[in-house]
């Protein structure tokens, strides 16, 4: 096939989600058919999760940040430049240097971002100060510097809205502070207080129960049901839409994520600027070329970089089918697998999917584990922190991890049983 004649299949951001999916259709499309092209902003590949450990020196910085070129396979073409806009119509990207690059297939996989602007006073002299997060790499590594500074008096962890990505890390940033400050003498002078605007510690009830135990026996303060409404850095005070007060000496926010503003320009995204797609294929409900992944799409579970994994692995399958003209036959449960790190070298292991609560049970081998589920054990804690190798080894690479996508039953109890 000439150049002409080729497919080509476009790929918006090389992040999690694209990168795997960019080398995982790189072994199966030929090349003489088949152009793969992926788009970033940026060359920066952090290791996302590596951002929980910062604050509190279990990460430094240079373990979690790499090249995006070092995971982007040969004969995968990676442009860097910020995306504009798609005109899903034409079938084209227009970059904001002024190219355009024409697809067959899209896959959007531009992820989400914490947006401080959109909440009054949270931007301002204090921000990365007093009023701290841990969601990007200058805002992890601030807090760092804010955690060794800190003295006592009340850590607030808040989240703003829902949903935003890996739901759990607020409150294991929560357990991690309360062994940080006992370590360092200070757990007596401070006061830890979780602000969430769920009516519990997480969205899923059972997970939410035995997170919640664990709360109260570190003595966190929950204070629920909180929409924030603003915050006013010079009083050091988050403020609700129903005039309560929660005062801070360090605030540690989670901002509401949003969903990148080209898919919003493009007419391709909800309020929050995700894509909405099929949650069984990730296909675009409006434009059958266009399918979303990871973040970057309206799935009802978690954003996480597991969902990620295992939505991408059906992508593959069911694209490898439509590109045959067949129809599309692999369907995305909504599989989520997420270590909760709990403090004192241990972690608990949450698996669900769309339809089953998180069970109790082990993982990943039934009877055997080594990870215990719903439960906290030092296997699941050592499993997470192996994850960062994996995932810069094995995972963006597109190497199978022998994982099977599908939430498996097997061994697995309900945790109210
Ligand atoms: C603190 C923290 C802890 C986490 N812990 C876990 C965990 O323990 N387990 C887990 O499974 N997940 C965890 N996650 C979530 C996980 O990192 C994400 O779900 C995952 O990275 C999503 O992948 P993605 O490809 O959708 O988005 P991303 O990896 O964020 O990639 C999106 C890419 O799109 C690019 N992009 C966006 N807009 C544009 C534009 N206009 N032009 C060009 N490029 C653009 C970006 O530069 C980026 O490279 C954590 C996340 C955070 C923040």
């Amino acid at each position: 096939m000439t150049t002409a004649t080729k497919k080509t299949l476009v790929v918006l951001g090389a992040g999690t989600a694209g990168t795997m999916v960019a080398n995982k259709l790189r072994h199966r499309l030929p090349k003489t058919d088949w152009t793969i092209t992926v788009v970033d902003k940026t060359d920066i590949h952090d290791y996302q999760p590596g951002y929980l450990f910062i604050p509190f020196g279990m990460n430094t910085p240079e373990q979690i940040r790499k090249t995006k070129h070092a995971f982007i396979g040969d004969g995968v073409d990676l442009v860097l430049a910020e995306i504009d806009k798609v005109d899903p119509g034409a079938k084209t990207v227009a970059l904001t240097d002024g190219r355009t690059l024409s697809y067959d297939y899209l896959v959007v996989a531009s992820g989400t971002s914490p947006r401080p602007d959109q909440t009054p006073g949270m931007l301002g002299d204090e921000w990365h100060k007093s009023v701290g997060e841990f969601y990007t790499y200058d805002g992890a590594v601030a807090l760092r510097d804010q955690m060794r500074a800190f003295k006592g008096g009340r850590l607030v962890v808040h989240i703003t809205e829902l949903p935003f990505k890996c739901p759990v890390a607020p409150l294991e940033f929560t357990f991690l502070a309360d062994d940080y400050l006992r370590e360092r003498g200070l757990r007596d002078k401070t006061e830890i207080v979780f602000v969430t605007p769920l009516d519990g510690a997480f969205t899923k009830p059972v997970a939410s129960k035995e997170l919640g135990h664990i709360l109260k026996e570190r003595n966190v303060t929950v204070e629920t049901d909180f929409m924030v409404e603003s915050i006013d850095q010079e009083r050091k005070v988050l403020i609700s839409y129903d005039e309560r007060e929660v005062p801070f000496d360090q605030l540690v926010t989670i901002p509401l994520n949003m969903g990148a503003e080209f898919v919003a320009r493009s007419g391709l995204g909800d309020d929050l600027n995700y894509v909405p797609v099929d949650k069984h294929t990730m296909q675009s409900t409006e434009f059958p070329e266009v399918f979303a992944l990871g973040d970057a799409s309206n799935i009802p579970t978690s954003k996480a970089g597991s969902v990620a994994h295992f939505s991408v692995e059906i992508f593959v399958e069911n694209f490898m089918e439509l590109i045959a003209g067949k129809p599309m036959t692999h369907s995305f449960d909504g599989h989520a697998n997420c270590f909760v790190e709990s403090g004192g070298g241990k972690a608990l292991l949450l698996d669900f999917n769309y339809d089953t609560q998180p069970l109790t049970g082990t993982f990943p081998l039934p009877k055997i584990g080594p990870m215990t589920l719903l439960k906290e054990s030092r296997a699941n804690h050592l499993g997470k922190l192996a994850f960062r190798h994996i995932y810069w080894n094995m995972l963006l690479p597109g190497r199978p991890l022998g994982l099977p996508p599908a939430m498996s039953m097997s061994g697995k109890i309900p945790a109210d049983a």
